[in-house]
């Protein structure tokens, strides 16, 4: 039996780096800080640089590098904000522990990413009470940031990019989370960049909104001890942080390894039995997931597994159909049907192109039995 392929391999990132990493946990360890020290520091140094200047602030998560960037942006207690349904239930999770309510823009049909005449559409309806637009840049394809920012500005509301999983990504050769007033990551281990345990990071360019995440993210200090603000603890640690600069030197590397993998899906798997990607003109993705479509996915699903592929989906079920969040007056057709049919095929840099050659007969294969 060949080796089972997995869409995601935290253990294959670490081994591939091991020496790298094990190197940094031993300075980390010997230097007697372990907490918003020098490798936060340049952490946060390095990571802004990649997006080409502006500020980072890490966080210990994802889903806090939302809320905290939402609180930054003004958002608070009954305030509306408009992001997608077929998303992290940590998108939702961040709006609604602020007090916050989401409300569900639908998605575009090829490209399962927010659709820009939706937002404009409910950006219309709601006349002036959306606080913030949270597009998703789901599977590492950016949404379409020039437009919806524009769109969003227009009706006063603040952008903040979901970019936990487009890390590197851009649209018209300028970065994802470049866009929007503030962009959160997250580096959860089966991101594109990825720690060895929880992460994340607030990015802006805007000097205000990154002084005020500071502070909301150790307890509203800008002076020890004395709290300014309500803030909380969500702090970015040594050690995940020291992993962290050694990762982002090898994530342009990886995603390129993505792009020839996903690359090569495209080709062998052209006119067969699965609805291919979709990027949008101008999008340089970093393919996160490679998400083939059919309305079999999980006859599909089941087939790969007992070949020992083993597929995802992100995400099974739209946000507005699981119990915390159930809304039965929301219609979302285009959503509810990508969550349906997506299967998340292996994609990530632990995989060779033989691996791809593989899991792209059994599907022709599976099309023809
Ligand atoms: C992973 C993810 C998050 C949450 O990040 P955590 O670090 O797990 O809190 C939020 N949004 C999206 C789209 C994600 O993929």
């Amino acid at each position: 039996m060949s080796k089972p392929l997995l869409t995601a391999d935290p253990q294959a990132g670490y081994l591939a780096h091991a020496e790298e990493i094990r190197g940094a946990i031993d300075r980390v360890l010997a230097g007697g800080r372990y907490i918003l020290g020098p490798e936060v520091e340049g952490f946060e140094r390095e990571f802004a640089a990649y997006h080409g200047g502006g500020e980072c602030i890490g966080v210990a998560n994802g889903t806090e590098a939302l809320e905290l960037a939402l609180r930054a942006a003004g958002v608070g207690p009954g305030d509306v904000v408009a992001t997608v349904a077929n998303t992290a239930s940590a998108t939702a999770a961040a709006i609604q522990q602020i007090g916050a309510r989401p409300v569900f823009v639908e998605i575009d049909a090829d490209t399962m990413l927010m659709s820009v005449a939706a937002l404009e559409r409910m950006l219309e309806a709601m006349k002036g009470r959306v606080k913030a637009v949270v597009p998703v840049h789901l599977y590492g394809q950016p949404a379409a940031m020039p437009a919806m920012v524009e769109l969003a500005h227009r009706h006063g509301a603040m952008v903040v990019e979901d970019a936990a999983q487009s890390h590197g990504a851009s649209v018209g050769g300028r970065k994802a989370g470049t866009w929007g007033n503030l962009a959160a990551y997250s580096f959860y281990p089966t991101k594109n960049l990825g720690a060895l345990g929880d992460g994340g990071a607030v990015f802006t360019r805007d000097a205000a909104l990154a002084a005020k995440v500071r502070l909301l993210r150790q307890y509203g200090w800008r002076q020890r001890y004395v709290s300014e603000l309500p803030g909380r603890n969500s702090r970015l640690d040594e050690l995940q942080a020291a992993i962290l600069r050694v990762k982002l030197r090898h994530l342009d590397s990886e995603n390129a390894m993505r792009q020839s993998l996903a690359a090569r899906y495209l080709k062998l798997l052209a006119g067969g039995p699965v609805r291919l990607p979709v990027t949008a003109p101008g999008v340089d993705p970093v393919w996160h997931q490679f998400a083939v479509r059919t309305p079999k996915r999980d006859a599909l699903g089941a087939h790969l597994a007992t070949r020992g592929i083993h597929c995802g989906v992100l995400y099974p079920m739209a946000i507005h159909r699981q119990p915390a969040y159930a809304d039965a007056t929301v219609k979302l057709p285009e959503t509810e049907r990508a969550c349906a049919e997506v299967l998340c095929l292996p994609v990530h840099p632990g995989l060779e192109t033989g691996d791809v050659d593989r899991v792209s007969e059994e599907i022709l294969g599976w099309g023809r039995s």
